[in-house]
């Protein structure tokens, strides 16, 4: 690791946009082209707002982002909070899948998927949700 950095905001809407800009911001260091900034801070918006209103649907609490760089310039970053968790992972990453109802489209999953090289979800019912973006 050649750089690294730990942001902690609670499960507030606001907070959305201001995790994206730090994680934009921690990014810069790379010289990212225009694409991969704005592929990176979609998809690290898309993980906020589901531990906003999916984590911490009926509570609210903290978002963990931790945010590294390695040696070959590769990005790793981790969005975790406490909520509650997702019981069938397989099937939530599915596109079009959503226990949000109507004004959710099921897509966030599948837009981390394809703007980020890789995406791995850990998760344990009423335990949390680990996000971990790649590229
Ligand atoms: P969209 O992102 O298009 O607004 P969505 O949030 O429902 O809709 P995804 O982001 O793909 O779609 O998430 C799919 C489902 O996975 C969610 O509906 C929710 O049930 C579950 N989920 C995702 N993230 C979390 C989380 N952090 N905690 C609990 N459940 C989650
Ligand atoms: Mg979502």
């Amino acid at each position: 690791i050649v750089n690294s950095m730990e942001l902690k905001i609670p499960s507030k809407s606001i907070n959305e946009s201001f995790a994206r800009s730090v994680v934009s911001a921690f990014v810069l260091q790379l010289d990212p082209t225009i694409n991969e900034l704005s592929d990176i801070k979609t998809a690290v918006s898309e993980a906020v707002t589901n531990s906003i209103v999916h984590g911490y649907r009926d509570s609210s609490g903290i978002i963990y982002i931790k945010g590294e760089i390695s040696e070959d310039n590769l990005i790793t970053i981790k969005i975790r909070d406490k909520g509650r968790g997702i019981p069938d992972i397989k099937k939530a990453m599915e596109p079009l899948f959503t226990t949000g109802g109507e004004e959710r489209a099921g897509l966030g999953f599948a837009v981390m998927e394809s703007f980020m090289d890789k995406v791995k979800v850990k998760s344990k019912e009423n335990q949390g949700t680990t996000v971990t973006l790649y590229k």
